[in-house]
């Protein structure tokens, strides 16, 4: 053995040790004496992807918005480290209840339940929650709750992560691999079925993608009104869109991109001293009056 290759043998152990020692960032998968040092790692940051279980059309997967969520978590957590929490697909999925698989809990169960892990969570040590979403139906919820954060003191900050990435770069290398159009609404269409297509490829059946039709069903029109009914009288078979056109590279753009921006919003979380800082001041004056 040359001293050369002897050297980049102990440099080759000493890699994979320092792989061994790297923490999961799933919670689940954590061991209980690394607890504290996921703490300090991941500066007190839990990342907590909702999703809901719904029909995606009649090709791709039930858990389409976790999976998509989980992956970003998971990916984005490899380059800015957090804590990942587990599977949690119980958001705001009544509309499609008509359909099969859809798991839609009771309102109150819905709030309390995301309540009281937002404080399960924050008992553990964790200070900061990053709300990462996949599921179209759920911004209402999250941004109430988001509000009501301000109802009662609480030693740990929620936040709530939203995109308004003005990207132009990747716009056009979007526009050339897409099949569709940029502009309309997506639900198991192009775009949601090329992520799943990249991430979990066994889960999704192109073949079926045109069984039933994704196009928008003009059976309501009340301008400058909503209704709850207004998804499902546009799209009562739960598909926007057309999954038949999606591609693994399509969705590798996608993913690629989100993860780049979640691991961005959790490097920004991490080093944030003022959001808790500012809350307690605020709680501080409520408290006086
Ligand atoms: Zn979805």
């Amino acid at each position: 053995m040359t001293k050369k290759l002897f050297l980049l043998l102990i440099m080759l152990a000493g890699l994979s040790f320092a792989h061994a020692q790297q923490l999961p960032a799933r919670w689940d998968e954590l061991v209980a004496s690394d607890w504290g040092r996921a703490l300090k790692l991941s500066d007190s940051t839990c990342i907590l992807p909702i999703g809901v279980l719904e029909k995606h059309g009649p090709h791709a997967p039930m858990g389409t918005d976790l999976i998509r969520v989980r992956e970003y978590a998971a990916r984005a957590t490899k380059k800015e480290y957090a804590v990942v929490f587990p599977d949690y697909f119980y958001g705001q999925i009544n509309e499609a209840r008509h359909q099969p698989g859809a798991f839609a809990l009771p309102e109150r169960v819905v709030w309390d339940l995301l309540e009281a892990t937002c404080d399960e969570i924050a008992r553990n040590g964790f200070k900061k929650i990053l709300i990462v979403n996949g599921h179209g139906g759920n911004p209402e919820l999250l941004h109430y709750f988001m509000q009501t954060r301000l109802e009662k003191r609480r030693n740990y900050a929620v936040f709530l992560y939203e995109p308004r990435i003005d990207d132009p770069d990747f716009d056009k290398k979007f526009a050339q691999l897409s099949k569709g159009d940029l502009t309309k609404g997506d639900h198991a269409g192009e775009m949601e079925t090329s992520e799943v297509l990249y991430v979990r490829p066994e889960l999704v059946k192109l073949d079926s993608a045109k069984n039933e039709s994704g196009v928008k069903q003009n059976r309501l029109s009340l301008p400058n009104i909503y209704t709850p009914i207004w998804w499902y009288a546009g799209y009562p078979n739960h598909y926007d869109g057309d999954g038949s056109k999606s591609t693994k590279e399509l969705g590798k753009l996608e993913v690629d991109h989100v993860v780049t921006g979640i691991a961005e919003a959790l490097r920004i979380i991490k080093a944030d001293q003022q959001t808790l800082k500012l809350q307690k001041e605020f709680f501080d004056r409520v408290k006086e009056q």
